[in-house]
């Protein structure tokens, strides 16, 4: 058995896996996580400063939603998240568009995939861009 303090609420509980959070305040961030999912939605221009305040989250916690690709910024200017390759601002996940694909490109070509495969593995992942996972 492994017991360990909450990181949020600093109680005790039984550690399972993933981040180091108890039952409860796992439901209360997911809790939260829907909530700013919908306040996203409804504000264009939210910015990741104004969602902290606004939903009263981290805005550590936002750009790991983010990063985790179940956050999308509609601008990716207000994101606060830019590319780990370039540095360009992006709204969602860890890459720019271009580096993206220029990854799945070396990828693609290290396995020796037809160009037809290519195309379509992009057209899913903006796909995906546009829907929020839950
Ligand atoms: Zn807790
Ligand atoms: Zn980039």
């Amino acid at each position: 058995m492994d017991v360990r303090n909450c990181r949020s609420c600093k109680r005790l509980f039984n550690y399972l896996t993933g981040p180091v959070m108890c039952q409860a305040c796992k439901e209360k961030l997911e809790e939260k996580f829907q909530e700013v999912k919908e306040y996203i939605r409804n504000n264009d221009m939210a910015t990741i400063a104004s969602v902290s305040e606004e939903c009263d989250v981290a805005v550590k916690q936002l750009k790991q939603w983010v990063r985790e690709e179940r956050l999308v910024f509609s601008n990716e200017e207000c994101s606060g998240i830019v590319c780990e390759n370039c540095g360009k601002p992006i709204s969602t996940g860890r890459f720019c568009s271009g580096c993206k694909n220029n990854l799945q490109n070396s990828l693609s070509s290290a396995l020796h995939k037809q160009p037809e495969k290519k195309i379509e593995k992009s057209v899913k992942d903006r796909e995906k861009m546009r829907f929020l996972k839950s």
